[in-house]
């Protein structure tokens, strides 16, 4: 019989919500004893790594979840779970991804109603993570979220409404899988990208959000002698108005990396634009540019690279490409 761990962190899957509709933590985890559910089908070991709202999540929790998993994986584990809150849910998912060795599936799910709420969707997503989690077609196809019947890739998957329980979609690309009854139905392969099995942490990376008439005044202020490197969400295919690039310039003279992706909801960042502030310019300088992947995403795989000790063009290379 496969055995699978599930690793419970907070979220709104392990909250209650009060009379007045005020969702809250609790002491004892509403999921406790749904391992009896996969009686004499699978072996369920459950735990309370943390019981933290995912707000409070950081990578520094990121990366002891990762050890975790591993841990999980030399004792002999077949495939684990991790309940999750689901603001930051996608960012947890792909710092696993960037950093497993693993070869055992690992599944993130959460809910969007709280345990007692009318129509809670918590267990129902856990149910569906444990299946997936034990499917023997989950391997190979890095971290999985599973939420509402679908399977998405870590990489790809993002939160888009802030109370629907259909709220993670993969944007351009689509969901991989599908979960009916008891069956992990998968429909697209991922392509293999490099994994960096971490220790530390390099920090801080900022993110920043590209808007019209943005100026240099938040470059500017992240410009510290401590700052290791940059994410913008830029205009379109990956534009930026003029007034920021003086400041631009000056991060990218102190060998600051700066990486470039797309605001937009579909599509991937290109130096397409030959104008003052647009992506042929900004490659120029020497923005790197990621494809594919939201601005999180990127600022963690800009993290992860540095933390593994990459930089110049072998960090230019590994985060410039999603399947890198
Ligand atoms: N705010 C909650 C959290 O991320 C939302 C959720 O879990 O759905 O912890």
């Amino acid at each position: 019989m496969k055995k699978i761990l599930v690793l419970h962190t907070g979220g709104t899957i392990a909250m209650s919500a009060d009379e007045d509709g005020a969702v809250a933590p609790t002491d004892q985890n509403p999921m406790a004893g749904f391992e009896k559910l996969f009686d004499n089908q699978l072996i369920i070991e459950s735990e309370e790594f943390a019981n933290l709202p995912s707000p409070h999540i950081t990578p520094a929790v990121m990366l002891n979840l990762k050890n975790r998993i591993q841990q999980a994986e030399e004792d002999g584990i077949d495939g684990v779970v991790v309940t999750h809150g689901t603001d930051t849910l996608e960012e947890t998912a792909y710092f696993l991804d960037l950093t497993l060795p693993n070869n055992i599936p690992v599944v993130v799910t959460g809910a969007m109603r709280s345990s007692n709420e009318i129509g809670a969707d918590g267990l129902h997503n856990l149910i569906s993570a444990v299946w997936t989690a034990a499917s023997d077609d989950a391997h190979d196809k890095g971290v999985l979220v599973v939420m509402n019947d679908e399977i998405h890739t870590a990489r790809y998957v993002t939160k888009t409404h802030t109370t629907n329980v259909a709220t993670f979609r993969t944007p351009t690309f689509g969901p991989i899988g599908l979960v009916s009854k008891h069956n992990a139905n998968f429909f697209q392969e991922l392509i293999r990208s490099e994994i960096c099995d971490i220790k530390t942490l390099v920090e801080p990376v900022y993110l920043l959000k590209a808007y019209a008439g943005m100026d240099g005044t938040l470059f500017d202020a992240i410009n510290q002698p401590n700052t290791k490197g940059l994410v913008i969400e830029a205009l379109g295919a990956g534009n930026l108005p003029p007034a920021t690039l003086p400041a631009v310039q000056a991060l990218l003279d102190r060998n600051i990396p700066i990486v470039l992706v797309s605001r937009c909801f579909n599509g991937i960042a290109e130096d397409v634009y030959d104008y003052q502030g647009g992506g042929v310019k900004l490659k120029q300088m020497g923005v790197t540019f990621c494809q594919g992947l939201n601005g999180p995403k990127a600022r963690l795989k800009l993290q992860v690279g540095l933390s593994a000790g990459k930089t110049g063009a072998a960090l230019k290379e590994f985060v410039s490409n999603a399947t890198s």
